[in-house]
C-alpha cells in the first residue's frame, strides 16, 4: 500500500552518486543498486518520477569543457544526463520496473519527447518516468531540471539524493564541528548561500510550495526511510 505521506514524488540522482568509487563515469553496480531502492519504493504504490545528473560524466563548468563555448559544453553535460538516464533505465527494468525516459533534448531514437501529459500517463499506469537532458538548455542545471519537472507535473515532494545525509552548516568532510540541519526554510538556504540546490531550483520550489528534502540515496533503505518521513535528512520548506 502506498505511504500516505506523499502520493508522487520526484527524485534527482546526482551525477556523482552513479560513479560508485569511481573517479568518473558510470559505475553499473551502483546504478543497480539506486534502481534496488527506487524499485522497492516503486512497490509500495508511490508514483516516482526520476531526473539524473551527469557530473559523473561532464560538466559544463569543468576543466575538460577548456576554452569551449559554454553552451557548447552544456549540451555536451545535457547529453551525459541522457546517457545516465539510460543506464539508470536498464537497471530499473532488469528490476522488474517498467519504465519511459523523456527528453528535453529530442531523440526520438532513443526516447520519448517531453510531452507533460504523456508522462503523467505513464504515472498513472505505474512506470517510473526518468527525465533526461534537464530543461533542454545551457546555463542550467539538472537541480533546475528536477525543480521544473517536480513542478510542471505536481508532485509533493522533491527529494535530492547525494552522497550526504542532509544540509550541514560546513562541509562535514572538512570541518569535524559541522551539524545537519533537520529543517531550513527556502530564504534561509538563499540568504545564507548554503549551496544545497541552484538557487533558481530553490526559487522554483519555494514558488510551488513544494518542500525538498536532502537525504543520502548512498545509504541502504534511505529512499524508503525518507519517503516515510525517516532516517538522516534535512527539509527544505517554507516554515521551519
Ligand atoms: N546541463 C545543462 N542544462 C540543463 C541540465 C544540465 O546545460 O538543463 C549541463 C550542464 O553543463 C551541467 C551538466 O549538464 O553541468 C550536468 O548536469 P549537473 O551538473 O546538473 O549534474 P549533477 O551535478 O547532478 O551530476
Amino acid at each position: 500500500m502506498a505511504d500516505p505521506k506523499y502520493k508522487r514524488v520526484l527524485l534527482k540522482v546526482s551525477g556523482e552518486v552513479l560513479m560508485g568509487e569511481q573517479p568518473y563515469g558510470i559505475d553499473m553496480k551502483t546504478v543497480g543498486e539506486v534502481a534496488d531502492s527506487v524499485a522497492r519504493a516503486h512497490a509500495t504504490g508511490v508514483e516516482i518520477c526520476l531526473v539524473i545528473g551527469g557530473g559523473n560524466i561532464f560538466r559544463g563548468l569543468s576543466k575538460a569543457a577548456g576554452d569551449m563555448e559554454r553552451a557548447t559544453a552544456d549540451q555536451m553535460g545535457m547529453l551525459a544526463t541522457v546517457m545516465n538516464a539510460l543506464a539508470m533505465q536498464a537497471a530499473l527494468e532488469k528490476a522488474g520496473v517498467p519504465t519511459r525516459v523523456q527528453s528535453a533534448l529530442d531523440m526520438p531514437a532513443v526516447a520519448e519527447p517531453l510531452i507533460r501529459r504523456r508522462a503523467l500517463r505513464h504515472l498513472e499506469k505505474g512506470r517510473v518516468v526518468i527525465f533526461a537532458a534537464g530543461v533542454g538548455a545551457p546555463f542550467f542545471t539538472t537541480d533546475s531540471g528536477a525543480a521544473l519537472r517536480a513542478a510542471e507535473m505536481g508532485c509533493d515532494v522533491l527529494l535530492k539524493g547525494t552522497s550526504v545525509d542532509g544540509v550541514y552548516s560546513a562541509d562535514p568532510k572538512k570541518d569535524p564541528t559541522a551539524t545537519r540541519y533537520d529543517t531550513l526554510s527556502y530564504t534561509d538556504v538563499l540568504a545564507r548561500d548554503l549551496r544545497v540546490m541552484d538557487a533558481s531550483a530553490i526559487a522554483m520550489m519555494r514558488d510551488a510550495s513544494i518542500p525538498i528534502v536532502v537525504f543520502s540515496i548512498r545509504e541502504e533503505n534511505s529512499f524508503q526511510r525518507v519517503l516515510k518521513g525517516e532516517g538522516a535528512h534535512t527539509v527544505i520548506c517554507a516554515k521551519p
